[in-house]
């Protein structure tokens, strides 16, 4: 099997033992939850996609490895068109989910990991290259979705992972057995986790020496002994089980997201990608945040496109898309969108190669990119809440509209142009509730900010790749200033 059809994986996840929490319960299935299973129809999306002759080129690539056709999702970037390729996809992904679609970040994670335990090897001598690529033509063959886990908890911010005053606050080898090691942590925030077959594991930040036990990276199944995941709450999530999915706003497709605990969970060596040593867990942070900040030039673009055709919508509905300010607002959502995307397609068109052959984007404009990112969805937003007018957050449920009693009061009082039935009005309303306010906002307003790290953490690479001396000079020079 080398491409999965979006059935089979759906089936292969209702076959995880998979450790899932969520109101204070065990969740038996979580592939047939109602609340979760909007998450995984996203995830499906990618494989679902994968199968369409019109999307081959930008959702299937050639594997560098088997020579096989394999999902753009377990690709190894091979050149800048690679790159650019994998942010027209997320585009094409967010349009047609307008949800966080999960499987870029093992997307991420495996590149990253990639480049950089080819430079762990060529120091130490490891093996950890040849451990990710045997896991990798697996991942191929397969079709997995792979998770890829970054963010710990970490405890008190102003003290590195050593000094904490609990020791688990981020995730670390507590025993050093000859056949492998056991770590123990959480990983929070964890996108997609439950809709993944395996997880890529890496530490959070750069590290010192006295960090040694959490520069700790490897792979292992999602539902090893041990892992178990407690579901994050999103604002109007129960609004799935009430019986009127118009009030989603999106009935099929959502993200989730999960705290997942490694309770003592044992990692075999062949599965460890790095194990101590320090120096080079910044430069896999620092590429897989890179990676994923490129991402979000493409996802968050795709969502922010559903956002503006719904706005535009609802302005066709409420008789006032003529007005010259509905207009004008709506090119500067457009003008926003655009910007986003073309920060995502400029730091791949910039990619350049690694040691290990694969690509890398443009480190500062995948780091401008997603600064970007923290503050034109959140403009975008805005601009859609003043186009689609107060009705959007207090419109009555869809259960109200289908009563018979009060059903022909909530059609004659919040109709709006007369063509067009007061459901499909009540329908773009909820579905920009849902993007700006409700559960998809998790992943496109707040994720925004904070998904691929929160902004100071870009601003901090911009000033470390911005290069200001060299602009110094350029100054000098022309003033004539001699030092
Ligand atoms: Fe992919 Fe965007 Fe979700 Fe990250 S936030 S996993 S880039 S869809
Ligand atoms: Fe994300």
């Amino acid at each position: 099997m080398t491409l999965r059809t979006g059935e089979q994986y759906i089936e292969s996840m209702r076959n995880m033992n998979l450790q899932v929490y969520m109101f204070g319960k065990k969740v038996e299935c979580p592939a047939d939850d109602p609340i979760l299973r909007p998450s995984l129809n996203s995830v499906r999306m990618t494989y679902d996609l994968a199968q369409l002759p019109e999307f081959e080129d930008l959702m299937t690539a050639t594997s560098h490895l088997t020579g096989e056709k394999i999902n753009r999702f377990t690709h190894i970037h091979q050149s800048a068109k690679d790159l650019m390729n994998k942010v027209k996809m997320q585009r094409l992904l967010g349009q047609k989910t307008a949800a966080c679609f999960q499987r870029c970040v093992g997307m991420d994670a495996s590149n990253a990991v990639y480049s950089t335990t080819y430079e762990i090897d060529q120091k130490y001598g490891t093996h950890y290259h040849e451990n990710f690529v045997n896991f990798l033509k697996q991942v191929q063959k397969e079709d997995w979705t792979v998770d890829g886990a970054m963010t710990d908890p970490k405890g008190d911010r102003g003290k590195a992972p050593h000094e904490q005053d609990d020791p688990d606050l981020f995730l670390h080898v507590v025993e050093r057995r000859p056949d492998g090691i056991v770590v123990r942590g959480a990983k929070a925030h964890q996108t997609g986790f439950i809709n993944s077959h395996e997880v890529i594991v890496m530490p959070t930040i750069a590290m010192r020496e006295a960090d040694k036990e959490y520069a700790v990276s490897f792979h292992c199944r999602t539902d090893t002994e041990g892992i178990f995941m407690i579901v994050g709450r999103q604002s109007c999530d129960t609004r799935k089980v009430e019986g009127a999915p118009m009030d989603t706003g999106n009935p099929e497709f959502g993200g989730t997201e999960a705290l997942v605990i490694f309770d003592n969970v044992f990692i075999p060596n062949n599965q460890i990608f790095l194990n101590g040593e320090v120096e080079f867990a910044g430069m896999m942070v620092e590429r897989f945040a890179g990676y994923h900040r490129q991402s979000y030039g493409g996802c968050k673009v795709g969502v922010g496109d559903v956002l503006i055709g719904a706005t535009a919508l609802i302005a066709d509905y409420n008789g006032c898309a003529r007005a010259s300010h509905i207009k004008d607002k709506i090119i500067e959502m457009q003008h926003l969108n655009e910007t986003l995307y073309s920060c995502g397609i400029a730091c791949s068109a910039l990619g350049t190669k690694t040691e290990s052959g694969n690509y890398l984007i443009d480190l500062l404009l995948a780091n401008v990119c997603k600064q970007n990112v923290t503050r034109f969805p959140y403009e975008i937003v805005r601009l859609a809440e003043d186009i689609a007018g107060g009705l959007m957050v207090t419109a009555p449920s869809e259960l109200d509209l289908r009563d018979p009693k009060l059903g022909k009061y909530v059609e004659k009082y919040l109709k709006g142009v007369g063509v067009v039935s007061t459901e499909n009005r009540l329908k773009v309303l909820r579905l920009i509730e849902n993007l700006c306010l409700g559960t998809a906002a998790v992943g496109y307003r707040t994720e925004s900010m904070h998904g691929a790290g929160s902004p100071q953490a870009q601003r901090i690479m911009i000033s470390r790749q911005g290069n200001l001396e060299m602009k110094k000079e350029l100054a000098k020079e022309l003033a004539h200033v001699t030092e």
